[in-house]
């Protein structure tokens, strides 16, 4: 049974929509990450899950029980914030206990529970030390260690990372994984960046203004997108979008970029093709989805000459012109250089997907 669940839960500002009647159910020990565009809502719907944000309408239930009309220190959850929001005043050890504190442990057990998650997040030799002495990658860790100790039923992080290098990101989402991972609480996570998003998630939604695009593991939003939107957003390069006008010739379907770019779909795609009934598309394309051609040419293959190469280390990218637009390829170090004429590229005619030109829906 699902542990958090929301039922068309919706939030109104005035006469601004900020989530669009959102249905979630999050299973126990799950890690979800809420991930769009500004202003999508997503912190929004953290912040109605914590109750710091009235809903306008819908339920939002913790172990089969209504939270609507519970109050936020009731709800047994602890928030992890951007800004830390820790207490200037107090101690490393004072912000650690303070939750306890107030629930009035003695101050043996708080200690020994200080302590215990001090050594968690390796901060036992910070303990006597103020805020302002800290670096900003030990403050995130101290706002953790706060909410870890009060061993709450479901996390909620809203972009906690944000104000860190891009560095201390990479090694700080490893280490909430493996914390959560270790104690097993259900989390939900806000962030902008889809590669937290993917690297983080059991399950990732996916919201654009207010409304959710597609709820997914990190493997089916990045290989089925349900649209363009979401084709776009998540994964690094971005997948290019390039207009292609479909013709059928003879068994198959071709695919016109125009500038004499045309290449052939696999016959295995005709049905959704035909069931599509579209004539002009926006062709996604992921990086991995074209690479150098080599032997005889084949008919899924385009010409073009090399814009840019940008090295990565492991791989290189490819920016070449395809129809009206430029694309990304992902290929060996080396294998091309920036000003190159007319180089062959094979495009992966089975993994490309098809994208309805004015709704965005994908086809194919
Ligand atoms: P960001 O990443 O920029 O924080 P977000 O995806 O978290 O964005 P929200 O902060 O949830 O987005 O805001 C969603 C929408 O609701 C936005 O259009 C925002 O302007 C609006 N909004 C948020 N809070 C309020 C408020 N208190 N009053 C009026 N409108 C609000």
């Amino acid at each position: 049974m699902a542990e958090l669940t929301l039922r068309a839960v919706q939030k109104q500002f005035g006469g601004v929509e900020a989530v669009k009647a959102v249905d979630l159910d999050v299973d126990h020990g799950e890690f979800i990450v809420l991930v769009g565009p500004s202003g999508c809502g997503k912190s929004t719907l953290l912040r109605m899950i914590a109750g710091l944000e009235e809903i306008t309408s819908g339920e939002i239930k913790l172990d089969g029980h209504s939270l609507n009309q519970v109050a936020p220190r009731d709800r047994d959850m602890a928030m992890v914030f951007q800004d830390y929001a820790l207490y200037p005043h107090m101690t490393v050890a004072e912000n650690l206990g303070f939750a306890l504190k107030m629930r009035a442990l003695s101050p043996e057990q708080i200690d020994a529970k200080v302590s215990e998650v001090a050594k968690m997040l390796e901060l036992d030799a910070l303990l006597e030390r103020k805020p302002r002495a800290l670096s900003g990658g030990q403050r995130q860790r101290v706002a953790l260690g706060r909410a870890l100790i009060r061993d709450p039923k479901v996390f909620l992080f809203d972009e906690p990372l944000s104000n860190l290098d891009a560095k201390l990101r990479v090694g700080m989402r490893m280490e909430i994984r493996k914390l959560q991972n270790a104690l097993g609480t259900t989390s939900i996570y806000v962030t902008h960046d889809q590669i937290e998003a993917m690297t983080m998630a059991d399950r990732i939604v996916v919201l654009k203004l207010g409304e959710v695009q597609q709820i997914g593991t990190p493997g089916d939003i990045y290989q089925r997108p349900v649209n363009s939107f979401v084709g776009t957003f998540i994964g690094s390069p971005p997948m290019s979008l390039v207009p292609a006008t479909l013709r059928r010739d003879g068994d198959a379907f071709l695919l016109d970029f125009g500038k004499d770019q045309t290449i052939r779909l696999p016959v295995s795609r005709n049905e959704s093709i035909e069931r599509a009934g579209v004539e002009h598309v926006d062709v996604g394309m992921r990086a991995e989805h074209l690479s150098i051609a080599d032997g005889a040419k084949g008919s899924d293959e385009f010409e073009s000459d090399v814009v840019l190469v940008e090295e990565h280390g492991a791989d290189s990218i490819a920016v070449v012109t395809l129809g009206r637009r430029e694309v990304m390829a992902r290929i060996r170090p080396g294998a091309a250089d920036t000003g190159d004429k007319g180089m062959r590229f094979r495009i992966d005619s089975e993994a490309i997907h098809l994208f309805h030109p004015d709704t965005g829906v994908r086809l194919v």
